[in-house]
Order: structure tokens, then sequence, then C-alpha cells
């Protein structure tokens, strides 16, 4: 098998027809030899029969049906571990990825890469809030990290089976797969497309999601947060230093101790304030470390036509 795309759907039913006939179109001007794979992600709309009626009809059409939504990046995770080509994409089924760009993807990837990713250069109907944290995350992402994720990228990429291996083989629950892939090495290139607007539907990642897949990013490629809570301790304890030095200098020598409850309010809140936040920060890690620790399985499938 030559080309397996992955294709993770949260309530797609909009979508599925056209994006079909389109992955269509795209890969065979590429091979015939290929597998769309379909994870349905918990959809609690006709997603799943829509998908089931083509596999019927396609022996091509790959599902995955999950007992519950398990979230995006689990539900691509599924399908690399289940893909059988040589290549693998990557790709939204809401049609913000063009299909049509796999074959320049593939091309690409045919110079000696491992990974070709999808830059978007331009995007279209995202607003402005999403597209300032967007670009404001990745930067302070890749200050914080040793790895280089690059800019203004999704999922939509193909990468070589090599490269799939590697990832199915990081048994990690917090899933930050465009890290993952970048942190394997390797030969990694992009090429510039526009974004287009969702076909249909809505958007499945609320804010809610994506901060926590923020704190994914963040967490599973830098310790630095970790150290940032021991250095403001360190800070905070010197600052309260001098202001111990101050309040007995008023004291004994001043002899002005009726004043002063205002600053002692004010250190309480400042210190209490940064305690939290430090207990914060270790409560982030140690909460993904229990998600690992309890070696629960990624995700249960339900249904299933893939070996
Ligand atoms: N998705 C999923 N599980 C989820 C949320 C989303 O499988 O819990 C899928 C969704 O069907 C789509 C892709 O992940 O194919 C990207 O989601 P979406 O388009 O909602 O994200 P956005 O493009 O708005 O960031
Ligand atoms: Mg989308």
């Amino acid at each position: 098998m030559e080309i397996s795309v992955v294709i993770p759907i949260f309530n797609e039913e909009a979508n599925i027809h056209l994006l079909h006939e389109r992955l269509v179109n795209a890969v065979t001007a590429v091979t015939n030899d290929y597998e769309l794979i379909f994870v349905n992600d918990g959809s609690k709309d006709k997603s799943l029969p829509i998908i089931k009626e083509l596999s019927a009809k396609f022996s091509q059409v790959k599902f995955i049906d999950f007992s519950k939504n398990f979230g995006h990046q689990i539900a691509v995770f599924a399908g690399l571990e289940h893909a059988q080509g040589n290549t693998i994409v990557i790709i939204d089924a809401d049609l913000q990825d063009p299909p049509e760009l796999i074959k320049d993807l593939y091309t690409k990837l045919q110079q000696g890469y491992d990974v070709v990713f999808a830059q978007r250069e331009q995007r279209v109907g995202e607003s402005w809030h999403k597209l300032l944290t967007a670009k404001l995350y990745y930067r302070v992402l890749n200050r914080l990290s040793e790895v280089e994720i690059p800019l203004d990228t999704g999922d939509f990429r193909i990468i070589t089976k090599k490269v799939k291996d590697i990832i199915v083989s990081m048994p990690e629950h917090n899933k930050f797969l465009r890290g993952q892939i970048a942190w394997t090495g390797f030969n990694q290139t992009s090429i510039l497309y526009k974004r287009e607007e969702r076909h249909a539907g809505n958007t499945n990642y609320p804010y809610s999601k994506m901060l926590k897949f923020a704190f994914d990013g963040i967490t599973s490629f830098s310790n630095i947060p970790l150290r940032l809570a021991t250095y403001l301790g360190f800070m905070v304890s010197f600052v309260a230093f001098l202001v111990i030095v101050y309040t007995l200098y008023q004291k004994y020598f001043k002899h002005d101790v009726v004043q002063g409850w205002s600053s002692l309010m004010v250190s309480i809140l400042f210190i209490g304030g940064v305690q939290l936040i430090c207990l914060g920060i270790i409560g982030e890690y140690l909460g993904r470390i229990m998600d690992n620790v309890k070696k629960r399985p990624l995700y249960i499938v339900k249904d299933s036509n893939c070996k």
C-alpha cells in the first residue's frame, strides 16, 4: 500500500461525502493503492452511518468507531496505529485542509524527506483572537522547548512509515502530535498553502479544549514552567526578606507599628497568589504523570473494519 489517509471525525456529517469525493480524486492522482481511514471520535450526528455506507461501497474506505469521544489527537493516533501505507497523510475532515494538496505533499516527500507539513500562508475565516493566540502560543512554546515546532502548521502533513512507526511507539497519553513529529528529527520540510474556511458545521475546538491542548504541548516538551515556579519562589522570598527588614526597622527604630495593615494584607495576598500559581504548575505536571501511570488504554474501539 502506498498512501494511507487518516481522518479524525467528530460530528462532520455535512462534510464527509464531499471530503470523500475530493480525497479520492486527489489521492488517485498519485496512486491507486491507497486507504482512507475514517476515525469516528464519538460523533453524535450521522457521521458513522455515512462512513459505514462509504466503506460498504468502496474497499479503500476503512473505519474505526470509538466507544466515545476521546479527542482529536487520540483519533489521529488510532488512525496512525492502523495505517498500512508507506506514507501517511493526516488531514482534517472539515475541508479546511484542501485534499488537492496531497499530490504536492507527496511529490515533495519523494525528494528525500520524511515529513512534509503544510504551512498556512493565509487563514480564511478564523477569528483574529484565534490567530493572535495561536501565534503567541507557538512563539512561547518554541522558546520554552528544545523542539522547534514550525509556526502556522496544524496536523495536515505527510509522513513516511519510518516516522509513523516511531510516533506509534510513543505511549504518552497527552498527545501533541505536531510536536512529537518535530521531535523525531529526520528531514522535515514544508509547503505553503491557503487554509480554507470550514466547509460545514462548527469548530469542535472550543477555547476549553484549546487550552488543554496548549498545556499538553508545553508540559510534554518543557520543564521550564516547573523551574519558573522555583525562580518565582526565590524572587518572592527575596522581596519578603526586604519587607521583613523594613518592618523590624520601623518597629525598633521608629516605634511606628500601628500602621502597616495594608502592607500586611498586600504581602499575604501576594505570597498566597504566588504559592497557588506554583502549586498549579506542579499540579499540571502531576496530573499528566497520573494519566500515564494509570496505564489506561488510549482509546476503546467499538467497531472497525481495519485488520
Ligand atoms: N475532531 C475530533 N475529535 C474532537 C474534536 C475534533 O476527531 O474531539 C476532528 C474534527 O472532526 C476535525 C478535526 O478534528 O476533523 C479538527 O477539528 P476542528 O475543525 O473542529 O478544529 P479547528 O479547525 O477549528 O481547530
Ligand atoms: Mg477545522
